[in-house]
């Protein structure tokens, strides 16, 4: 069944059962994002993709359309808002883009562009998280995880459906951790698909780095707005 919503005071027709998220980008609105992943059901944790559904800030990764719902998107406030979210997560984590490996591909730094940031006017923590390397093909630069926990929710041991990466600790002593026993099985293929899932430079395939040049990189080539709008997953 289809009904109509209201997005940014222009009416659409969605689909019962669609996520706002994705009925927005049906529609040609773009919601940045950064925990959540097209077709993958979502915790909501970053909340960047805020807008106000009838009046209340809202993730709009969390929310079934609902016949005669008002969203606002692009409103000055609510976008403001997204931006600080965004200008936070640098502050919280360390971000030196130009030597990270991720750059060029990485959500968080798209995201970036996309509210039009420049610099956090946050205090940077520089938090001190220690490297993991003890897998056979997974590294862990783990001032870079900003905890959105789709690696929690989306990596498992085939067999087992065991969860490979977990978040241990609370609050500033929160790090993101791995299985090394369940992530040595992963096949070459699943270990770049969880590089890949991951939405920054926290999760790195070793031996793996700076393969395309600048110019030539995932959001180089097509910005992920576009690529939102086009209905693929990042
Ligand atoms: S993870 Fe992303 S935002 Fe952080 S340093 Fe790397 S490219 Fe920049
Ligand atoms: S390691 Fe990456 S995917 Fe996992 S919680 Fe941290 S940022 Fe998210």
């Amino acid at each position: 069944m289809s009904f109509t919503i209201t997005i940014d005071k222009r009416k659409v027709l969605v689909d019962e059962g669609c996520t706002l998220i994705d009925a927005a980008a049906d529609n040609g609105v773009f919601i940045p994002n950064l925990c959540y992943t097209r077709g993958k059901p979502c915790l909501g944790t970053c909340r960047v993709c805020s807008v106000r559904v009838n009046g209340k800030v809202t993730a709009a990764c969390t929310v079934p359309v609902q016949p005669g719902m008002v969203v606002d998107v692009n409103e000055p406030e609510v976008a403001e808002m997204r931006k600080l979210l965004v200008e936070a997560l640098f502050s919280e984590g360390n971000h030196n883009c130009p030597s990270c490996e991720k750059s060029g591909r990485c959500e968080l730094q798209a995201v970036a562009y996309e509210v039009e940031m420049t610099a956090s006017p946050f205090p940077y923590r520089f938090p001190k998280r220690e490297r993991e390397d003890a897998a056979d093909h997974i590294f862990l630069e783990r001032d870079r995880c900003i905890f959105c926990q789709r690696c929690v929710e989306h990596v498992r041991d085939e067999e087992t459906g065991q969860a490979i990466f977990a978040i241990h600790g609370r609050g500033t002593k929160a790090r993101i951790e791995i299985d090394v026993g369940l992530a040595n099985k992963l096949t070459p293929e699943q270990v770049h698909a969880a590089a890949e899932l991951c939405p920054v430079g926290c999760i790195l395939e070793k031996g793996v780095g700076f393969e395309d040049p600048m110019g030539s990189r995932k959001f180089d080539v097509k910005s992920l707005r576009r690529r939102m709008l086009e209905g693929e997953t990042s």
